[in-house]
């Protein structure tokens, strides 16, 4: 296993650009993600936000420039490979199984990461079992820390979109990644599972997990993030602390401005 050496970026990405016939989604972005930190990377509707995290964790190829995650160049590797690397990310519309307990989306999710090691290596076997009983354990502790655990055995489909959000969050930490990257996490979520989503992400960064964070509640992303990347029009405007960036002229016109103008509340 290759691990960091001090200092370099857990993820830095290098000029990627990414187009859709005539839009240049992406255009030359540059940004790092350093180990340890909550990152949040911001910028209006359209600005390719997405479609970056989209690039860097392989759900779609970049036209050009690099993906370095712990020093590997992982572009245009696939999502299994970028997942198995470390890097585990959720996605704007949350994808979860309605039919499913919320217990076996955790499962089904540490199933999925695992399926070309152990899974096929030891069907059957007692190391199998002990990784089942170890993921078992390990969901179980997830649903308490995000307060779901009585819904343990329960169809995801009954909960609410900010519940599903949190077990979507859950599912991707089930493989213990090194990075997470969540896009939009708290839109469409009421303040309660807000609470929950923000109070999940502090204590596990506290406990060293790094994240990279897209998100539009400006009041989390300046509680939240350590360090803010700001884009515009597929590109990185400006980045810096949340002092920095909450103050800057170009993103109050740009960003903030807009959003204060649409009267959000206080
Ligand atoms: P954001 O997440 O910042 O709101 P997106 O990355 O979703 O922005 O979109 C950036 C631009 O790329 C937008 O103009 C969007 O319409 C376009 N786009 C995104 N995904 C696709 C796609 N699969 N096909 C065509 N255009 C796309
Ligand atoms: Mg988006």
């Amino acid at each position: 296993m290759t691990t960091c050496p001090i200092d370099e970026p857990l993820l830095q990405v290098r000029g990627i650009s990414k187009a859709f016939g005539g839009v240049k989604a992406v255009n030359q972005l540059d940004l790092s993600v350093q180990a340890g930190t909550v990152t949040g990377l911001i910028g209006p509707n359209g600005c390719g936000k997405s479609t970056s995290i989209d690039c860097i964790s392989g759900f779609q190829p970049v036209d050009s420039g690099a993906i370095l995650f712990q020093g590997n160049d992982i572009s245009n590797r696939s999502p299994d490979a970028i997942a198995h690397a470390g890097l585990m990310r959720t996605f704007q519309n949350i994808r979860i199984y309605d039919d499913l307990s919320v217990q076996e989306n955790l499962l089904v999710s540490r199933q999925e990461f695992d399926r070309f090691s152990w899974m096929t290596a030891f069907a059957g076997s007692r190391a199998m079992r002990d990784k089942e009983r170890q993921s078992a354990e390990k969901a179980q502790e997830l649903l308490e820390e995000i307060g779901l655990q009585r819904y343990l055995k329960a169809p995801a489909g009954i909960l609410s979109y900010g519940q599903k959000k949190l077990v979507a969050l859950a599912a991707a930490m089930m493989s213990d990644p090194k990075l997470i990257i969540l896009d939009e996490p708290l839109a469409g979520v009421n303040p309660t599972v807000i609470t929950r989503i923000e109070a999940l992400i502090k204590n596990r960064n506290e406990q060293g997990q790094t994240f990279l964070i897209v998100e539009h509640n400006m009041g989390f992303v300046m509680r939240s993030c350590h360090h803010i990347i700001v884009m515009e029009s597929g590109a990185k405007l400006l980045e810096g602390p949340p002092d920095v960036v909450r103050n800057d002229e170009r993103v109050i016109d740009a960003y903030l401005g807009r959003a204060r103008d649409r009267k959000e509340p206080a």
